[in-house]
């Protein structure tokens, strides 16, 4: 089973995450900032920018974004088993069986999707300026560079 989804970019192409750690929330870039970005090979891991603690880079749903997804799978999955459902019943007809699937699963409503602020304000690192992110407006560092974790004040 595929279900695309899309996370909304913010308009300067930066996505919501939080940290597993300090569950503070920031922004990275989606995608390569500029053409320094694209010649890095990719990480297995960022850094946060607020507490310095490293995370795979599938750990940084937003528990917003969490919920979405979970709304966005449940009315795929249900009609998944109901198809398979009536696969299996199929099979089982015959002239002194007499099988039926009536009606169709409760399917839950597809949630409305996320919207991205622009909230929050853009810093770079000095060590690995191509990897900008963006932290909360009322937080004052120093912060940790995404790519290496090397603290820098702004
Ligand atoms: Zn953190
Ligand atoms: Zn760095």
């Amino acid at each position: 089973m595929e279900i695309s989804m899309s996370l909304p970019l913010d308009h300067d192409g930066f996505v919501r995450r939080e940290c597993p750690h300090c569950i503070s929330q920031f922004k990275w870039h989606h995608g390569p900032a500029n053409e320094e970005a694209e010649e890095q090979p990719p990480p297995t891991a960022y850094y946060c920018p607020l507490c310095g603690q490293p995370a795979g880079l599938d750990s940084w749903w937003t528990q917003e974004q969490i919920d979405y997804t979970r709304g966005a799978i449940a009315p795929a999955a249900a009609r998944m088993v109901e198809d398979e459902l009536k696969n299996a019943f199929k099979g089982a007809r015959s002239k002194y069986v007499k099988v039926s699937v009536k009606g169709g699963m409760e399917s839950p409503g597809v949630p409305s999707p996320l919207t991205e602020p622009d909230d929050m304000v853009i810093v770079t690192s000095p060590c690995h300026s191509y990897e900008p992110v963006k932290v909360p407006e009322d937080t004052s560092g120093p912060y940790h560079c995404l790519v290496c974790g090397q603290a820098f004040a702004i």
